[in-house]
Protein backbone atom coordinates (compact mmCIF):
# COMPACT_ATOMS: atom_id res chain seq x y z
CA UNK A 1 0.00 0.00 0.00
CA UNK A 2 1.14 3.41 -1.09
CA UNK A 3 0.86 6.65 0.84
CA UNK A 4 -1.39 7.76 -1.86
CA UNK A 5 -3.67 4.44 -1.30
CA UNK A 6 -3.80 5.74 2.51
CA UNK A 7 -4.61 9.68 1.38
CA UNK A 8 -6.40 9.69 -1.85
CA UNK A 9 -6.56 13.37 -3.25
CA UNK A 10 -10.01 15.25 -2.64
CA UNK A 11 -9.67 17.32 -5.79
CA UNK A 12 -8.49 14.33 -8.85
CA UNK A 13 -9.78 13.90 -12.18
CA UNK A 14 -12.86 15.85 -13.25
CA UNK A 15 -12.98 17.78 -10.53
CA UNK A 16 -12.52 21.77 -11.63
CA UNK A 17 -10.11 23.71 -9.91
CA UNK A 18 -12.45 25.93 -7.03
CA UNK A 19 -11.24 29.51 -8.45
CA UNK A 20 -13.15 30.79 -11.62
CA UNK A 21 -12.42 34.02 -13.28
CA UNK A 22 -14.01 36.75 -15.40
CA UNK A 23 -12.42 40.00 -16.58
CA UNK A 24 -9.32 39.40 -15.00
CA UNK A 25 -7.34 42.69 -16.86
CA UNK A 26 -11.18 44.50 -16.42
CA UNK A 27 -10.28 48.02 -16.14
CA UNK A 28 -12.75 48.77 -13.22
CA UNK A 29 -11.88 49.74 -9.71
CA UNK A 30 -14.83 47.05 -8.50
CA UNK A 31 -13.38 43.84 -7.58
CA UNK A 32 -16.55 41.08 -7.37
CA UNK A 33 -15.87 38.21 -4.82
CA UNK A 34 -18.34 34.87 -4.47
CA UNK A 35 -17.27 33.06 -1.80
CA UNK A 36 -20.74 31.07 -2.54
CA UNK A 37 -21.12 30.89 -5.95
CA UNK A 38 -21.08 27.64 -6.70
CA UNK A 39 -22.17 24.09 -5.45
CA UNK A 40 -19.76 21.61 -6.80
CA UNK A 41 -18.84 18.65 -4.21
CA UNK A 42 -15.93 16.43 -4.93
CA UNK A 43 -15.94 13.35 -6.60
CA UNK A 44 -14.44 11.67 -3.38
CA UNK A 45 -16.98 13.03 -1.33
CA UNK A 46 -19.54 11.60 -3.33
CA UNK A 47 -23.14 13.55 -2.25
CA UNK A 48 -21.99 14.29 0.93
CA UNK A 49 -24.91 12.04 2.06
CA UNK A 50 -27.51 14.58 0.63
CA UNK A 51 -30.05 14.01 -1.77
CA UNK A 52 -30.75 16.26 -5.04
CA UNK A 53 -32.77 18.52 -3.28
CA UNK A 54 -31.20 19.50 -0.13
CA UNK A 55 -27.82 19.67 -2.41
CA UNK A 56 -29.85 22.56 -4.89
CA UNK A 57 -30.83 24.39 -1.49
CA UNK A 58 -29.76 27.55 -0.32
CA UNK A 59 -27.53 25.29 1.83
CA UNK A 60 -25.38 24.29 -0.26
CA UNK A 61 -25.00 27.71 -2.19
CA UNK A 62 -25.68 31.08 -3.03
CA UNK A 63 -28.73 30.50 -5.37
CA UNK A 64 -28.89 33.04 -8.27
CA UNK A 65 -25.82 34.93 -7.47
CA UNK A 66 -23.44 33.21 -9.74
CA UNK A 67 -25.89 34.94 -12.65
CA UNK A 68 -26.21 38.45 -10.92
CA UNK A 69 -22.35 38.08 -10.59
CA UNK A 70 -21.41 37.46 -13.93
CA UNK A 71 -23.79 40.03 -15.63
CA UNK A 72 -22.24 42.83 -13.31
CA UNK A 73 -18.78 41.50 -14.26
CA UNK A 74 -19.07 41.81 -17.29
CA UNK A 75 -20.93 44.74 -17.51
CA UNK A 76 -18.99 47.07 -15.66
CA UNK A 77 -15.79 44.90 -16.96
CA UNK A 78 -14.34 44.18 -13.41
CA UNK A 79 -12.77 41.38 -12.18
CA UNK A 80 -14.93 38.37 -10.63
CA UNK A 81 -13.01 36.15 -8.82
CA UNK A 82 -15.25 32.93 -7.62
CA UNK A 83 -15.81 29.85 -5.82
CA UNK A 84 -17.11 26.90 -7.96
CA UNK A 85 -17.56 24.37 -4.44
CA UNK A 86 -20.63 24.03 -2.05
CA UNK A 87 -20.10 25.63 0.90
CA UNK A 88 -21.28 22.46 2.88
CA UNK A 89 -18.09 21.68 1.64
CA UNK A 90 -15.80 24.25 2.83
CA UNK A 91 -17.88 27.66 3.61
CA UNK A 92 -14.71 30.29 2.21
CA UNK A 93 -16.69 32.95 3.53
CA UNK A 94 -15.84 31.66 7.57
CA UNK A 95 -12.84 31.82 9.34
CA UNK A 96 -11.64 27.90 8.87
CA UNK A 97 -11.58 27.71 12.33
CA UNK A 98 -14.96 28.71 12.72
CA UNK A 99 -17.35 25.68 13.58
CA UNK A 100 -19.46 26.49 10.79
CA UNK A 101 -16.34 26.18 8.39
CA UNK A 102 -17.52 22.52 7.71
CA UNK A 103 -20.79 22.46 9.34
CA UNK A 104 -22.03 19.61 10.29
CA UNK A 105 -25.32 20.87 10.40
CA UNK A 106 -26.87 23.80 8.18
CA UNK A 107 -30.31 25.57 9.16
CA UNK A 108 -32.11 22.28 10.06
CA UNK A 109 -30.75 19.75 8.01
CA UNK A 110 -27.97 17.18 9.08
CA UNK A 111 -25.09 16.89 6.38
CA UNK A 112 -23.63 13.43 6.86
CA UNK A 113 -20.65 13.91 4.73
CA UNK A 114 -19.24 16.52 7.64
CA UNK A 115 -20.24 14.22 10.64
CA UNK A 116 -17.30 13.83 12.81
CA UNK A 117 -14.72 15.14 10.25
CA UNK A 118 -11.03 13.68 10.83
CA UNK A 119 -8.65 17.08 11.21
CA UNK A 120 -6.93 15.55 8.25
CA UNK A 121 -9.94 15.56 6.09
CA UNK A 122 -10.84 18.88 7.27
CA UNK A 123 -7.62 20.27 6.57
CA UNK A 124 -7.55 18.75 2.85
CA UNK A 125 -10.63 20.56 2.36
CA UNK A 126 -9.13 23.90 3.23
CA UNK A 127 -5.89 23.55 1.41
CA UNK A 128 -7.80 22.69 -2.04
CA UNK A 129 -10.46 24.83 -2.13
CA UNK A 130 -10.68 27.47 0.81
CA UNK A 131 -6.67 28.43 0.33
CA UNK A 132 -6.85 28.53 -3.52
CA UNK A 133 -9.53 31.03 -3.26
CA UNK A 134 -8.27 33.54 -0.84
CA UNK A 135 -4.87 33.21 -2.45
CA UNK A 136 -5.98 34.26 -5.57
CA UNK A 137 -8.12 36.85 -3.87
CA UNK A 138 -4.89 38.09 -2.19
CA UNK A 139 -2.79 37.93 -5.30
CA UNK A 140 -5.01 39.81 -7.55
CA UNK A 141 -5.41 42.84 -4.69
CA UNK A 142 -1.55 42.90 -4.11
CA UNK A 143 -1.11 43.31 -7.45
CA UNK A 144 -3.65 46.02 -8.02
CA UNK A 145 -2.14 47.92 -5.07
CA UNK A 146 1.42 47.30 -6.60
CA UNK A 147 0.13 48.59 -9.67
CA UNK A 148 -1.67 51.63 -7.95
CA UNK A 149 -4.63 50.58 -9.24
CA UNK A 150 -8.18 52.18 -7.55
CA UNK A 151 -9.84 49.22 -5.81
CA UNK A 152 -13.05 48.47 -4.39
CA UNK A 153 -14.24 45.12 -2.79
CA UNK A 154 -17.85 44.08 -3.49
CA UNK A 155 -18.66 40.70 -2.43
CA UNK A 156 -22.13 39.43 -3.92
CA UNK A 157 -24.10 36.89 -1.78
CA UNK A 158 -27.84 36.04 -1.57
CA UNK A 159 -30.13 34.92 1.64
CA UNK A 160 -33.04 32.99 1.83
CA UNK A 161 -36.21 34.46 2.08
CA UNK A 162 -37.14 32.24 5.07
CA UNK A 163 -34.80 30.92 7.63
CA UNK A 164 -35.56 28.88 10.63
CA UNK A 165 -38.83 29.76 9.92
CA UNK A 166 -38.83 33.54 9.95
CA UNK A 167 -39.69 35.43 6.74
CA UNK A 168 -36.79 37.80 6.10
CA UNK A 169 -38.78 40.90 4.25
CA UNK A 170 -35.57 42.69 2.59
CA UNK A 171 -35.24 42.45 -0.98
CA UNK A 172 -31.71 43.31 -0.87
CA UNK A 173 -29.28 44.41 2.20
CA UNK A 174 -25.54 46.05 2.39
CA UNK A 175 -23.13 44.28 4.99
CA UNK A 176 -20.37 45.50 6.79
CA UNK A 177 -18.36 46.42 9.98
CA UNK A 178 -15.36 48.76 9.95
CA UNK A 179 -15.97 50.72 6.77
CA UNK A 180 -19.02 52.61 6.01
CA UNK A 181 -17.76 54.64 2.97
CA UNK A 182 -19.36 52.15 0.39
CA UNK A 183 -22.66 50.90 2.70
CA UNK A 184 -23.68 54.44 3.33
CA UNK A 185 -23.19 55.54 -0.30
CA UNK A 186 -25.16 51.90 -1.82
CA UNK A 187 -27.81 52.65 0.82
CA UNK A 188 -28.56 56.32 -0.14
CA UNK A 189 -29.00 54.88 -3.77
CA UNK A 190 -31.00 51.59 -2.77
CA UNK A 191 -33.32 53.68 -0.60
CA UNK A 192 -34.13 56.35 -3.38
CA UNK A 193 -35.95 53.23 -5.03
CA UNK A 194 -39.35 53.55 -3.71
CA UNK A 195 -40.28 49.73 -4.24
CA UNK A 196 -37.66 48.19 -2.29
CA UNK A 197 -37.01 47.24 1.22
CA UNK A 198 -33.74 48.24 2.15
CA UNK A 199 -31.65 46.39 5.11
CA UNK A 200 -29.05 48.23 6.85
CA UNK A 201 -26.78 45.29 7.61
CA UNK A 202 -29.72 42.97 7.10
CA UNK A 203 -30.57 39.85 7.34
CA UNK A 204 -26.70 40.25 8.83
CA UNK A 205 -24.08 41.80 9.44
CA UNK A 206 -20.21 41.51 9.30
CA UNK A 207 -18.08 40.17 12.01
CA UNK A 208 -14.70 38.81 12.21
CA UNK A 209 -15.96 35.66 13.58
CA UNK A 210 -18.86 34.90 10.91
CA UNK A 211 -17.09 36.54 7.82
CA UNK A 212 -13.45 36.24 6.26
CA UNK A 213 -13.59 37.46 2.60
CA UNK A 214 -14.42 41.17 4.00
CA UNK A 215 -12.37 41.04 7.15
CA UNK A 216 -9.17 39.87 5.25
CA UNK A 217 -9.24 41.03 1.93
CA UNK A 218 -10.86 44.52 2.02
CA UNK A 219 -11.08 45.74 5.90
CA UNK A 220 -7.63 44.50 6.97
CA UNK A 221 -6.08 46.10 3.56
CA UNK A 222 -8.10 49.32 4.10
CA UNK A 223 -9.89 48.92 0.86
CA UNK A 224 -13.22 50.28 0.40
CA UNK A 225 -15.71 47.08 0.42
CA UNK A 226 -18.97 46.15 1.07
CA UNK A 227 -20.92 42.78 0.97
CA UNK A 228 -24.19 42.47 -0.69
CA UNK A 229 -27.26 40.12 -0.37
CA UNK A 230 -30.09 39.89 -2.61
CA UNK A 231 -32.98 38.06 -1.78
CA UNK A 232 -33.35 34.47 -3.68
CA UNK A 233 -36.74 34.58 -4.51
CA UNK A 234 -35.96 37.71 -6.49
CA UNK A 235 -32.45 36.09 -8.77
CA UNK A 236 -34.50 32.49 -8.89
CA UNK A 237 -35.17 32.95 -12.53
CA UNK A 238 -32.70 34.58 -15.69
CA UNK A 239 -35.19 37.40 -15.71
CA UNK A 240 -34.54 38.14 -12.17
CA UNK A 241 -30.81 37.55 -12.31
CA UNK A 242 -31.11 40.04 -15.13
CA UNK A 243 -33.26 43.00 -13.60
CA UNK A 244 -30.98 42.51 -10.34
CA UNK A 245 -27.58 43.02 -12.47
CA UNK A 246 -29.19 45.98 -13.96
CA UNK A 247 -29.99 47.43 -11.30
CA UNK A 248 -26.40 47.01 -9.62
CA UNK A 249 -24.70 48.14 -12.69
CA UNK A 250 -26.50 51.72 -12.90
CA UNK A 251 -25.71 51.91 -8.78
CA UNK A 252 -22.13 51.25 -8.97
CA UNK A 253 -21.62 53.38 -12.10
CA UNK A 254 -23.40 56.09 -10.58
CA UNK A 255 -21.44 55.73 -7.21
CA UNK A 256 -17.42 55.10 -9.33
CA UNK A 257 -16.82 58.76 -9.53
CA UNK A 258 -17.70 59.29 -5.75
CA UNK A 259 -15.61 56.35 -4.67
CA UNK A 260 -13.09 56.88 -6.76
CA UNK A 261 -12.78 60.70 -4.75
CA UNK A 262 -12.20 58.93 -1.30
CA UNK A 263 -9.10 56.37 -2.83
ZN1 LIG B 1 -23.17 33.80 0.60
Amino acid sequence: MTIDDLTPLLLAGNDPEPVLERQASGSSPFVFTCDHYGRLIPRALGDLGLDDGERQRHIAWDIGIAGVAEQVSAALNAHLIAQRYSRLVIDCNRPPIAASSIPPISEATTIPGNQGIAQDAANERRRLIFEPYHRRIAEVLDRRVRDGKPTIIVSLHSFTPIYTGVARPWHIGTLYHRDHRLPKLLLRELRAEPELVVGDNQPYAVSDATDYTIPVHGEARGLINTGIEIRQDLITDESGQRQWAERLIRILRKLEPELRALI
